[in-house]
């Protein structure tokens, strides 16, 4: 099906009634949710998916062998795999539950680079990154003697591939990169970039947080070493996520966090630990959480993600020549491939004073940093502004944000 059919048989008004929280009022409003890049809302298939495994199968997983620990464990690993075929890895062994994509990420920092660099090496990343993957790259400079490296953006909001380019020698051990910007949306050619990385001996992690309800990811395609996102960007549970990482890697990383179920045997003179993937999780993992995720995962491939993609494009194009014809107003972000998140600043108005006047009209937003202060440095500007759209929204959701931010101007004249 081409873009423009797939986009026309989407039925976002039936997709809605799947999330009961969308037929809320907020401050005496029909609720307007444009806060999906922070968290998607879950449909029902993800809380009764929930529900039912609290309500028949909970238990502690691995270690028992009555038939609720069973079921447990059948219901995790079959998450896993689930979680595999989603991302079209080799194995399960492949696929690390996390608590998110920040946890993933500092998995990859410690467990990984800690280890095997030191000074001289370098981490390249760009200047559009989440704090999620700036920060634990900080850390394991401060702890290795290696040196972090910042591709930069242009006023678009891309990446400057060039510059990126240019930057990547044999000194760079790693390069890690957004699949999609949550500040400003634009969509990175990470394909481009792995094989760039891969041509210098560098390993390639990738932050899919903002990527994975937008599109389909295929690792393997991709050509990525690391790839890290979250399950409550994708209509899944808070507290779970993965992280994929290519088996021979993750074979030969330590592990990062000690405790239960990460070993095989343990002496108070050695411990032992275990195979992949359970040597990256120790403790008892999120299983209500991972069950949720395969939920969602089923879900959003029964709508169908090139679907999905093609609506949200949709609204992304109507938006922005929308929001384009309000005076004062400035979309931050104008890359030629975003996926749908719009960020914008208002002339006179602060983004957080906005971000209230349009929850009063039942309009949520978010406004602030968002987490990507260094993107903030760059435009010069301390937030925006931020509307994005999920599977979800439609029309009128946009006609609403328009209608918000008019009487936002009237306020702010
Ligand atoms: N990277 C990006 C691009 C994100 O958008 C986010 C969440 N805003 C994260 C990383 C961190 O995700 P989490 O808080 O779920 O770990």
């Amino acid at each position: 099906m081409s873009a423009v059919s797939a986009a026309a048989a989407f039925d976002a008004e039936r997709v809605r009634a799947d999330f009961p929280i969308l037929g809320q009022q907020v401050n005496g409003r029909p609720l307007v949710y444009l806060d999906s890049a922070a968290s998607g809302q879950r449909p029902l298939a993800v809380l009764r998916a929930v529900e039912r495994y609290e309500t028949h199968c909970h238990s502690n997983v691995h270690r028992g062998v009555h038939a609720l620990s069973q079921a447990a464990t059948e219901a995790f690993e079959g998450a896993r795999e689930r979680a595999r075929r989603f991302l079209n890895a080799r194995s399960t062994r492949e696929i690390v539950f996390v608590r998110g994509t920040t946890e993933a990420i500092n998995l990859v920092a410690q467990s990984f680079a800690r280890p095997r660099l030191g000074p001289g090496d370098e981490i390249l990343i760009t200047g559009l990154e989440h704090h999620a993957n700036i920060v634990p790259w900080q850390m394991v400079c401060a702890q290795s003697g290696c040196t972090l490296k910042v591709a930069p953006i242009d006023r678009r909001g891309e990446v400057e591939l060039d510059r990126l380019l240019g930057l990547l020698s044999a000194r760079t051990r790693l390069v890690a990169v957004a699949h999609v910007s949550n500040a400003l949306g634009t969509i990175v050619p990470v394909k481009r970039i792995a094989e760039a990385a891969h041509s210098c001996g560098a390993l390639v992690l990738l932050d899919g947080a903002q990527a994975v309800p937008h599109t389909a990811v295929d690792v393997r395609s991709l050509g990525c070493d690391f790839y890290a996102f979250s399950g409550h960007k994708l209509y899944g549970p808070t507290g779970i996520g993965v992280l994929y990482g290519r088996e021979e890697l993750l074979e030969e990383m330590p592990p990062w966090q000690g405790g239960g179920d990460m070993i095989r045997t343990v002496t108070f003179e050695k411990s032992t630990y275990n195979e992949l993937p359970w040597k990256f999780e120790a403790g008892t993992p999120n299983i209500s959480g991972a069950v949720g995720l395969a939920a969602a995962m089923d879900y959003l491939e029964s709508l169908g993600i090139e679907a999905v993609a093609a609506h949200e494009r949709r609204l992304l194009a109507l938006a922005t020549g929308e929001l384009e014809r309000i005076p004062g107003l400035e979309i931050i972000g104008t890359a030629t491939h975003k996926a749908a998140v719009l960020s914008f600043t208002l002339r006179g108005c602060h983004p957080h004073d906005l971000g209230t006047i349009l929850d009063t009209e039942g309009v949520a937003i978010r406004t602030g940093h968002h987490c990507a202060m260094p993107v903030m440095s760059f435009f010069d500007i301390p937030a925006t502004a931020r509307a994005s759209f999920g599977c979800y929204n439609t029309e009128a959701d946009v006609h609403a944000l328009v209608a918000a931010l008019g009487k936002a101007r009237e306020v702010f004249g």
